[in-house]
């Protein structure tokens, strides 16, 4: 197994032009796969599963931003909570206390994603526009009574549709864009800056509708059993 360093290079290119982050999911690829692209420059990297990302950080320089960017249960959170740059797909309150509790032991602050359910499939995972909103509230109400001082919510995540239909999933990621868009807007929400949107199929698209973060996996280190 390699890294396809020729489709980072181009990719890696295109998006520094564009000021858009490139997070490199490298879940269930090999050390030596990371390695190779952190020794082209890359330092954000994403990962999906809790085990395997403690296992990796372990072997693998302390300059990596590691990206969590799979499920995350609560009863998992101290594992990556000692080094884990950003936390993408926080979707219930439940797990944002426990983020909070446990960055608070390690004298961090974590930054979290909310993710938003934008997709078609129940499967994905998520807030809905009103959950999502509730939850800014809350947050910020919490804020104010200085609980949640050790976690940082930096924007918003989400996945599109699993579909050919183009039409259809740039008017998920707008609607995304829309409400981003919405909670930039308000004042105190400076630190609320990061759309993370677009993976190797959809990338294009989302960047079009305003991403300020790409996960990057197949396109970058081949495709996944
Ligand atoms: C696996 C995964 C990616 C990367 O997917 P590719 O299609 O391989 O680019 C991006 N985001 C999330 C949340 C993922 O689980």
């Amino acid at each position: 197994m390699a890294a396809n360093t020729k489709a980072y290079l181009e990719i890696n290119e295109q998006l520094q032009s564009q000021q858009v982050t490139l997070v490199a999911v490298s879940k269930t690829k090999p050390v030596s796969d990371i390695l190779e692209l952190y020794d082209l420059g890359q330092r954000d990297f994403g990962e999906n599963y809790v085990q395997e990302l403690a296992e990796k950080q372990l072997l693998l320089p302390n300059d990596i931003r590691w990206h969590f960017i799979g499920h995350l249960q609560s009863n998992k959170v101290k594992y990556i909570a000692p080094f884990v740059h950003l936390i993408h797909g926080v979707d219930s309150y439940k797990l944002l206390l426990e983020i909070d509790r446990q960055a608070k032991k390690f004298d961090r602050t974590i930054h979290c994603l909310l993710q938003v359910h934008v997709a078609q499939e129940e499967t994905k995972f998520g807030f809905n526009e009103m959950e999502l909103m509730a939850a800014m509230e809350d947050i910020h109400k919490y804020k104010l009574l200085n609980q949640l001082q050790n976690i940082q919510i930096a924007g918003l995540m989400g996945m599109a549709s699993l579909t050919a239909d183009t039409e259809q999933v740039t008017k998920e990621f707008a609607y995304l864009k829309m409400l981003f868009d919405h909670f930039t807007a308000q004042p105190g929400n400076d630190q609320f800056r990061i759309l993370s949107m677009g993976m190797s199929s959809d990338y294009q698209l989302a960047i079009a509708e305003g991403s300020t973060l790409v996960r990057i996996g197949s396109l970058l280190f081949g495709s996944r059993q």
